[in-house]
């Protein structure tokens, strides 16, 4: 069985940018395509950046047990096929997960073996200066957001690894070395 990656904290830390300078430093390593039924923002595409479903589409796949794990956040349902992670891992290809903190929990249930690394900033300030300099969601999304990053933020005690994204150099130096001392293990 191949190595899971779990890499969880709150929207707008940097997990995205630093999974892929992961993915880029450890050409081994694939990204999970998860399913979600909000919709794409600009320049997303279905099948690379998420499997865009509709919430009936979304229903059937639950009900087919297709999800290793999914949640709720922010109104809408975001969720890890079970095939994005047996393709990888029966080929003993390691696989990241970028998800939130609920499906981090979940997977720390289903697959107990997978490395869980909580990204944490700095401050909850940076956190809200990142959100809004992204340009990405509308004000009241952002909100919204934070709402959920406050209790995401409590959970980074349940992590066996918390990497502080403040230098993202350093951020990316870090997560490599968990990464590369658990593929080498
Ligand atoms: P966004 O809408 O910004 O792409 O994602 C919102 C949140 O959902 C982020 O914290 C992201 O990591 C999380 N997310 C993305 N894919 C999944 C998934 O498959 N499962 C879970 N539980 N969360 C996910």
């Amino acid at each position: 069985m191949s190595r899971v990656f779990v890499i969880t904290g709150p929207s707008g830390v940097g997990k995205g940018t630093l999974i892929r300078q992961l993915l880029d430093r450890v050409p081994d390593l694939e990204l999970s395509v998860s399913a979600t039924t909000r919709t794409p923002r600009a320049g997303e595409q279905p099948g690379v950046d998420y499997h865009f479903l509709t919430d009936g589409e979304f229903d059937r796949r639950i009900d087919e047990g297709d999800f290793v794990e999914w949640a709720e956040y922010s109104g809408r349902r975001y969720g890890t096929l079970r095939s994005e992670l047996d393709k990888r891992t029966g080929a003993g290809i390691p696989v990241v997960l970028e998800i939130e903190v609920q499906g981090a929990r979940q997977v720390r249930d289903t697959l107990p073996d997978a490395v869980r690394i909580f990204i944490a900033p700095p401050s909850a300030e940076v956190l809200r200066n990142r959100l809004v300099g992204r340009g990405t969601d509308p004000e009241e999304e952002i909100e919204r957001r934070l709402r959920v990053a406050d209790e995401e933020l409590a959970a980074q005690a349940e992590f066996a690894h918390v990497v502080e994204n403040d230098r993202l150099e350093d951020a990316i130096t870090e997560l490599q070395q968990i990464v590369c001392t658990s593929l080498s293990a």
